[in-house]
């Protein structure tokens, strides 16, 4: 709720008071009925009496998962929650590589792993399983080099500031011609005043009248596409972005999905991060990382990551 939230505002959407849209807003549209068509006048519900714009599956499904996330936290323990799965793949054979548990029989402690599918299921790949928490690890490491990048924050800001600021040719264009139109309607009114009145007055009054119309649903289109967000936005963004415990499961969680698509992972110390911002994406090796100071015990004091990341994906995520 809380990721939706934020996208929500940093895509520039406003409340209707045009305020920011917070955590409660989101929860009340997730539950409004009006949403799937449901027309409530005190205890007369009335299905379709509103056009319903979102389905009806599809706001029963967002129901259900509402319920079970509120069950989540006792559902099982966190390091039992494999972070990657669905994320993580094999580079010997392109498989999926899936979380595995294990007991050692001599000190009863438990073992966690990512296994590749083709090796469980003896397909003939030979790559070495990995442990959870290394590769989860080397994951978080990887999102900390976007997240603390300044010059990517800065390239950011700046782009989202001349993007608001360039002019839009298109909206003056629509109004010019939303004038014009307004015009000839009075000049008709006029004209019909004055008694002149031909067969074609009443067409051409109607043609009129529908371009007004479509005008104006054009003018409001163009100006609910004009990009708001602005650059302390963004960089507010980022900031509570890296406040985030990045020790913590469920902020572990959150940072993953947000960033990490694909993963791809090599036996000779190669490693392929795929990101939902494509530019992000990048190969790396476990060295490179590990130079990068990202197994420092006090996760905090990190400096600034050696790697520049090019994100005009990113800059366009946020932007559009
Ligand atoms: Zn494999």
């Amino acid at each position: 709720m809380q990721e939706v939230t934020d996208q929500l505002n940093i895509k520039g959407i406003r409340t209707k008071r045009g305020g920011k849209i917070s955590i409660n807003s989101v929860t009340r549209m997730l539950h409004n009925r009006k949403y799937i068509g449901e027309y409530k006048y005190r205890d007369i519900v009335k299905p379709g009496g509103i056009p319903a714009i979102v389905p009806e599956d599809l706001f029963d499904k967002v129901q259900e998962r509402m319920v079970s996330n509120k069950k989540a936290p006792a559902k099982h323990k966190a390091e039992d929650e494999y972070l990657l799965t669905t994320k993580l793949f094999c580079g010997k054979c392109q498989c999926l590589m899936v979380g595995e548990s294990g007991t050692s029989q001599m000190k009863k402690k438990v073992h966690r792993y990512y296994k590749c599918v083709s090796v469980k299921k003896h397909q003939g790949c030979d790559k070495k399983t990995v442990r959870k928490e290394w590769i989860e690890d080397l994951a978080i490491a990887f999102i900390r080099t976007i997240v603390f990048d300044d010059d990517l924050v800065s390239m950011l800001c700046e782009t989202a500031t001349r993007v608001q600021n360039q002019e839009n040719t298109t909206l003056p264009l629509l109004k010019k011609q939303y004038n014009d139109t307004l015009k000839s309607i009075d000049n008709l009114l006029n004209a019909i005043q004055q008694g002149i009145l031909t067969p074609s007055t009443k067409q051409r009054m109607e043609d009129l009248e529908k371009q007004k119309t479509e005008l104006s649903i054009q003018i409001i289109k163009e100006e609910m596409t004009k990009p708001i967000i602005s650059a302390e936005e963004i960089e507010a963004y980022f900031n509570r972005l890296r406040k985030l415990n990045f020790k913590k499961i469920e902020h572990r969680r959150r940072l993953i999905n947000t960033f990490i698509n694909k993963i791809v992972l090599y036996d000779d110390g190669r490693i392929y991060f795929g990101c939902n911002y494509k530019d992000c994406s990048k190969e790396m090796t476990f060295a490179e990382l590990e130079e990068a100071n990202v197994f420092s015990s006090d996760i905090s004091a990190l400096g600034a990551p050696k790697y520049r990341i090019e994100s005009f994906d990113l800059v366009r995520y946020f932007i559009l």
